[in-house]
């Protein structure tokens, strides 16, 4: 063991000389950190959602799994990291990597506010139709219209709509979806309207 677990520095003897704890003393801080950071990661994972409603973009599928497999990674490097520092071993690289990843549902969220809200670009209308529904539970508590897909290369698109708009269409009716372009690039739906 090279490494203080609280500052990082290389240290020779138990005590570090850069922040001056024992390696039992900068264990117990590490995990205060750790506490405080990955509280920090899990409200932005709870800030993503609501605005992932509000302006939902066409991938939103890709963008959840993408989300999802992270928010089980941190949280295992998390414990993995908690562990190591029990055992005393170095955890300099995974600290750095775990607090590089914490960020990044703050990022995704703020790049799809910014995307949706200042997005002043007309609307693209495109006509198809509804070929299935489904609706997830669970904290998301999501719904999709299942249509015809618009983009060449692919045959369908699965639309996030509210509630109101999931009972209002039924499989076979026509629907219209507005789709924004987005600031950031990142195509999101407006809405879905009757023809
Ligand atoms: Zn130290």
């Amino acid at each position: 063991m090279t490494s203080c677990l609280f500052c990082g520095a290389d240290r020779t003897s138990d005590q570090c000389l850069a922040c001056g704890l024992t390696s039992a003393a900068a264990e117990v801080m590490l995990r205060r950190r750790l506490v405080w950071r990955t509280a920090w990661f899990l409200v932005g994972a709870v800030v993503f959602v609501p605005v992932c409603q509000a302006f939902p973009p066409v991938e939103l599928d890709s963008i959840l799994i993408f989300v999802g497999v992270l928010f089980f990674v941190v949280l295992g490097l998390g414990l993995w990291m908690v562990n190591r520092a029990r055992l005393r071993q170095e955890i300099e690289v995974l600290k750095r990597v775990y607090f590089g990843f914490l960020p990044v549902p703050w990022i995704l969220a703020g790049l799809l506010f910014i995307n949706g809200k200042l997005d002043t670009t007309p609307p693209q209308r495109e006509t198809t139709s509804v070929i299935g529904k489904f609706s997830m539970p669970g904290v998301l508590r999501t719904q999709r219209l299942v249509v015809a897909s618009w983009r060449e290369g692919r045959r369908i698109e699965r639309v996030p709509v509210s509630r109101d708009d999931y009972d209002r269409f039924q499989v076979g009716n026509p629907v219209v979806v507005e789709i924004q372009q987005g600031v950031a690039g990142i195509p999101w739906i407006y809405g879905v309207y009757r023809p």
